[in-house]
């Protein structure tokens, strides 16, 4: 069987275990699409072409997502490098495909030319994201199979690719709560950045791995009776390594000494539900001694990105010092996928909506951030952010206006009847008068006099955008030559 024949079998069988009722005909539909448009066409590798959204598919699939997203990675670069269009894609696969299609060619690819370029990359995706949050996460698989292809390109291409991902994906990646991701991301981009480093600590985790790996085992075992004894039912207990590039960093907080590194290898215990995280950290206690300001509830205060846990460090019987974490079964899953999470299937192929989605709340609070971060953008002379505010609408669409702006600009901007019509303004479900200036994130509702014909002499003495200004303008003195002309 080709190489690639083998690949995409083994997407199918990847997608059929998370997913047993996922339609593989249609997935085999786009992957013959894509075969077909990409044909005769190399990677620097040398390989078939095919091979890279296979790849990038693969990579969603692992992420356990939903068919049209499976799909939209096959797809992914046939309109920018194919003789394919966009309409074609939609014609063949219909909107939703074609929308997360379209998302992504749109984003395009991000050039990163240093700290200038920052804020702009982070904007654009940010923006992406907002309209729908789908498309980062076949940016992120699309990414990860770069990277992993990285060694073709010239040593230059390598290192901007790279130093994106350390700045601009990973972080992003963090801050959906993809864990997994973040990790995938970092060590590769780790590997070319920094080649020495990485060639170091890969060989001191290896000793390291291969010292501590009976005592984990022991220790796993250690755990397993004592709460077996206390009665406390468990559903799994297993070690974690620290990820690769988080390593790296805490070592160099600590003189580049393991030792002082407490979490390179921690246990986790998963349980049924919040009251037996306590009670089993209660027994975790009382048979070690834990070390002093090392025990974090991130079960009662989650860490911005939404991650939830319990944290503790202890002295082991034997006295090492060892890091112990303690979760439900939701939480570690939310903790590996975070946001990817919400477009997941269960075993048994049911779509498993997400209990709340976070994501508008969580992108808000970091545009929020970003934004009051004043003083480090000054001092960067970034002004992306200075002039611009973002602001949503009810439904989530995100809307780019300058500093200043007013609810009767957003009005113009989401239609100019709204902005006619406009009577007043909803800002996070509260009543504002039509000037307040806006803020980033604020969210927008609109409230509409049906009747009302013409806008606002008044409304000129603030709004901010040229199209307000304009469009009022023109209403207004058409309104004025109706007047004349009644008056004759
Ligand atoms: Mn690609």
């Amino acid at each position: 069987m080709p190489e690639t024949e083998k690949k995409f079998q083994h997407l199918l069988r990847t997608v059929k275990q998370y997913n047993p009722k996922a339609d593989l005909g249609l997935i085999e539909l786009a992957f013959e699409f894509a075969k077909q448009a990409h044909q005769g066409q190399k990677r620097m590798t040398g390989e078939d072409y095919i091979i890279h959204p296979l790849a990038t598919a693969q990579n969603l699939a692992e992420l356990k997502l939903s068919t049209p997203i499976i799909m939209a990675g096959l797809l992914h670069d046939v309109p920018e490098d194919t003789s394919n269009t966009l309409e074609d894609i939609q014609k063949n696969f219909g909107d939703e495909v074609a929308t997360l299609v379209e998302g992504i060619t749109k984003l395009g690819s991000i050039k990163y030319r240093g700290i200038e370029r920052y804020i702009e990359n982070l904007r654009k995706m940010f923006i992406a994201m907002a309209k729908d949050l789908r498309v980062i996460l076949i940016k992120f698989a699309d990414r990860l199979h770069n990277l992993k292809t990285l060694y073709a390109l010239p040593r230059d291409k390598q290192i901007r690719i790279a130093s994106e991902v350390l700045e601009i994906y990973a972080p992003i990646a963090n801050r959906l709560g993809m864990y997994e991701m973040k990790g995938k991301l970092e060590e590769e981009a780790f590997k070319y950045l920094y080649p020495k480093e990485y060639n170091w600590l890969k060989s001191l985790v290896e000793k390291q791995l291969k010292a501590k790996e009976k005592y984990l085992d022991k220790i796993i075992e250690f755990v397993k009776n004592e709460l077996q004894e206390e009665g406390l039912g468990f559903l799994e207990v297993k070690g974690r390594v620290k990820q690769f590039y988080s390593l790296y960093i805490k070592l160099l907080e600590h003189d580049k000494d393991i030792n002082r590194v407490y979490d390179f290898i921690a246990i986790r215990i998963i349980v049924e539900d919040i009251p037996t995280c306590y009670g089993v950290l209660g027994i975790i206690h009382k048979k070690m001694k834990p070390l002093k300001g090392r025990i974090k509830d991130y079960i009662a205060q989650p860490k911005p990105n939404g991650y939830t846990s319990l944290h503790t460090t202890v002295f082991t019987p034997d006295g090492e010092i060892i890091e112990v974490q303690i979760r439900t079964r939701e939480m570690d899953e939310e903790a590996e996928f975070g946001i990817a999470a919400h477009w997941h299937y269960d075993e048994k192929g049911s779509f498993k909506p997400s209990k709340k989605t976070k994501w508008i709340e969580e992108l808000t609070r970091w545009q929020k951030e970003l934004t009051e971060n004043q003083k480090y953008l000054e001092s960067l002379k970034i002004d992306v952010f200075h002039d611009r505010i973002f602001v949503f609408t009810p439904k989530g669409d995100v809307i780019d206006l300058p500093k200043g702006a007013t609810p009767v600009d957003f009005a113009y901007y989401v239609h100019s009847d709204i902005g006619t019509q406009c009577a007043g303004a909803l800002i996070n479900n509260h009543i504002a008068s039509l000037d307040t200036a806006l803020k980033s994130g604020d969210v927008i509702e609109i409230i509409t006099e049906k009747n009302r014909k013409y806008p606002s002499q008044d409304w000129l003495k603030f709004v901010k955008t040229n199209q307000a200004k304009g469009k009022i303008k023109s209403a207004l003195a058409k309104r004025s030559l109706l007047d004349k002309f009644l008056k004759k």
